[in-house]
Parts: structure tokens; sequence; C-alpha cells
């Protein structure tokens, strides 16, 4: 990837893409960003605002408002365009409907000569991330979603708080679709050098199972929490979206739990896109980490494998 001119396209500046962007500005992560959305009137007034805020950031960042001509030449196109679950329409008819709204994006992104990697975060994200693969017939590598990014995040900070310990240093991940199925393998889970169910062991008076299956359950719910509180939920997505985009950029060989296309493993067939721990680079989804799960988080993660296939099915695109 030529590094002289890091672009980056965002389409859908609601307040996901523009959570995203306004990380994005303060940390410097590229160099041209360009805001693409089906109401141009607001991209238009986004960029304005971010520009104005150059002025006090450590970035001359070229942010503009572009149309689909502006990612021929894109490293990155970041889609965060979607619609909202309108009232008493089930989960399936939203994803029928987003399907919709990636199928007026991806081919466009495509037919202007795009050749970079796609990063998708409209939910249902391993589902859109699938979507993409499908119409833009890019090789796998460089399709990839968000997946359980933001849960692991979540996960990692609720555990350094309950064994005290930076969550830098809490080797621990959210696995399978993001959503109502996704699950922690604790037997994978370290707390730096030490595996987590040794320290339970060790430490019975202090740490319990009971506590982590609190824990798991507050991050699985917790988009859940803040929706009820303010709506929905924008900011922590964005600055995950903006790291996986600086580990790109960057050639980092960083590890996220993205939603990534499998290869075989688990002996799974090699369809279903879902989030596991997978190595990001220039080059996109670089090497998938197959975790040494036991049989019953096998069953789990097989459990989301089939909701996510056959939510899938379940589409016409
Ligand atoms: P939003 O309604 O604020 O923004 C969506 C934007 O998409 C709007 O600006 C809209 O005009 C635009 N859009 C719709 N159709 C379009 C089209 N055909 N072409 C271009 N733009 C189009 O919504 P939001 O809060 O920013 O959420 C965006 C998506 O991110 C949702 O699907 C949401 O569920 C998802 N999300 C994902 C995560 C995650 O962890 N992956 C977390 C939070 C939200």
């Amino acid at each position: 990837m030529a590094n002289n001119n890091r672009k980056v396209v965002l389409i859908g500046t609601g307040m996901v893409g523009m959570s995203f962007a306004y990380a994005a500005l303060n940390q410097s992560v590229c160099d041209e960003l360009v805001l693409i959305d089906l109401n141009d009137v607001r991209a238009k007034g986004e960029a304005m605002d971010l520009n104005h805020g150059l002025a006090f950031s450590n970035s001359s960042m070229k942010i503009y408002f572009g149309d689909y001509s502006d990612c021929s030449n894109a490293n990155i196109a970041v889609i965060c365009a979607g619609v909202a679950q309108k009232p008493g329409e089930n989960r399936l008819e939203l994803l029928q409907r987003n399907t919709k709204v990636f199928s007026s994006i991806v081919p466009r992104v495509v037919s202007s000569g795009f050749d970079g990697i796609f990063l998708v975060a409209t939910n249902p994200v391993d589902i859109m991330t699938r979507v993409t693969y499908e119409l833009s017939g890019f090789n796998a590598a460089k399709v990839i979603g968000t997946g359980t990014t933001l849960d692991t995040a979540r996960l990692r900070y609720l555990l350094g708080q309950y064994f005290e310990i930076d969550p830098r240093h809490m080797h621990a991940y959210v696995i399978g679709e993001h959503g109502d199925s996704e699950f922690v393998p604790w037997s994978q889970a370290m707390m730096a050098v030490n595996p987590v169910l040794d320290m339970l062991e060790k430490y019975p008076d202090r740490y319990k199972m009971d506590d982590l299956d609190r824990i798991s359950n507050d991050v699985r719910t917790a988009a859940y929490e803040i929706i009820k509180a303010k709506g929905s939920t924008y900011y922590g997505i964005g600055m995950a979206v903006c790291r996986i985009v600086r580990a790109i950029f960057n050639n980092e060989n960083s590890v996220f739990t993205a939603s990534v296309r499998l290869r075989g493993e688990y002996g799974l067939r090699n369809e279903v896109f879902i989030g596991n721990p997978c190595i990001i680079n220039s080059g996109g989804a670089n090497r998938i980490l197959e975790l040494s799960l036991t049989d019953e988080e096998l069953e789990k993660f097989k459990n989301s494998y089939t909701i996510l296939n056959e939510s899938f099915h379940s589409i016409q695109i």
C-alpha cells in the first residue's frame, strides 16, 4: 500500500461514521478523508464542521464532501451507512433493507476502480460484511467487518477493573456473532501470563466464575444499555474503526476480533464472516488465529456460525 497519501472514503456520515471521522482527525490516521452520504446536505455540513476543527488539531488532513468517483484511488472504504429499525420491523426486514442500501453502495465503490480494503461497521455487521464480499467480488482478505472488536474492548476494560490490571494486559476475546450469540471462550483468556481460569482456582475467595459470567453478560448487553440511555452507540465503535484503520496503514500485524471469512478453521466451511482473532496489516485480514476451544466453546461458536449462515441465506442480494 502506497503510504505517502493515506486516503479513506467514509460512506455513511451518521453518528457512527462521524465518530470515526472525528477520531480519525484527532489521531491523524490518514491524509485524506472523503465523506459520502445519501444525505449530501448532511455530509457537506459534516465536512465543514470537521474542517473548522483542523486549526486545533495536529493534523493537516484534507477533508471534503465527495462522491463515488473519489473511491478510485482510496486505500480504505469505511462503510457506516445504514437504515434504522422501524417500529414493528423485525431483524430480518432490517437486514433486507440494509442489503438494499449496500447494493446501492458497494458496486459503485468497485466501479470507480477502487482496489483497497473494505471496512464495514453497519449492523448486523457480520452479515453486512459478507454482503460486501459478495457484491464486491474482492478477495476475502480485503473485506473486513468490525465484528466483535468493540465487544472485546469492553470485555478487556471490565476484566482490567476486576483483576486490577491495565486492560492492555488482559488477553481475552469475545468471539462469534456480533450480537446475542457472542461469547467469551474463558479457556483462552489470560491475565498477562496467567490463565484466567487458573486465577479462579488459585484465589477462590477473590475471583469467581459467577463474576466472569456477569462480566460477559454485561458486555453482551452493553449496547442495549447504552441505547436505552442515549438512543444509540457511536463513540466506542468510531474509535474501534479508527484503530483498525491505523493498523492497516501502519502494516501493524495487530490482532482484532474482526469479522473475517473463515478459511477452514474449526472444521467449518469457508463461507461465513464471523468475529475471531485475526492479524490485520496493510493487506487486510492476513491470518486468522484458530483458538483451542473446549467442546462446549466450539458448540457456541458453531451456534453463532449457523445463525449467521441462516440469516445470510434468508436475504436476497
Ligand atoms: P445513522 O442513522 O446516524 O447514520 C446512518 C447514515 O447512513 C445516515 O447519514 C444515512 O443518510 C446514511 N445512508 C443511508 N442509506 C444510505 C445510502 N444508500 N448511501 C449512503 N448513505 C446512506 O446511524 P448510525 O448510528 O451512524 O449507525 C450506522 C450503523 O452502524 C448502524 O447499522 C448501526 O447499527 C451500526 N453500529 C454498529 C456497531 C458495531 O459494533 N459494529 C456499533 C454501533 C452501531
